[in-house]
């Protein structure tokens, strides 16, 4: 009872994620809404607050890698 037959209905995603568990997240910079209005709005020094307001986001799962 170790394979019960439904369980191929359910969608799940195998392989795709699998670097993610391990830890290596193909990470991205995302810039936070904050950051790009503040860029705009005291521009050019608003572009520190951009600078600040990045995170890096993993384009497979989509965890924020601090
Ligand atoms: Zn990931």
């Amino acid at each position: 009872m170790q394979h019960p037959p439904y369980q191929s209905l359910a969608p799940q995603p195998q392989g795709t994620l699998e670097p993610c568990v391990q830890g290596h997240h193909d990470t991205t910079l995302r810039f936070g809404l904050c950051g790009i209005l503040m860029a705009i709005i005291f521009f050019p020094v608003g572009l520190l607050c951009l600078c600040l307001d990045t995170r890096r986001v993993c384009v497979r799962c989509g965890t924020v890698v601090v």
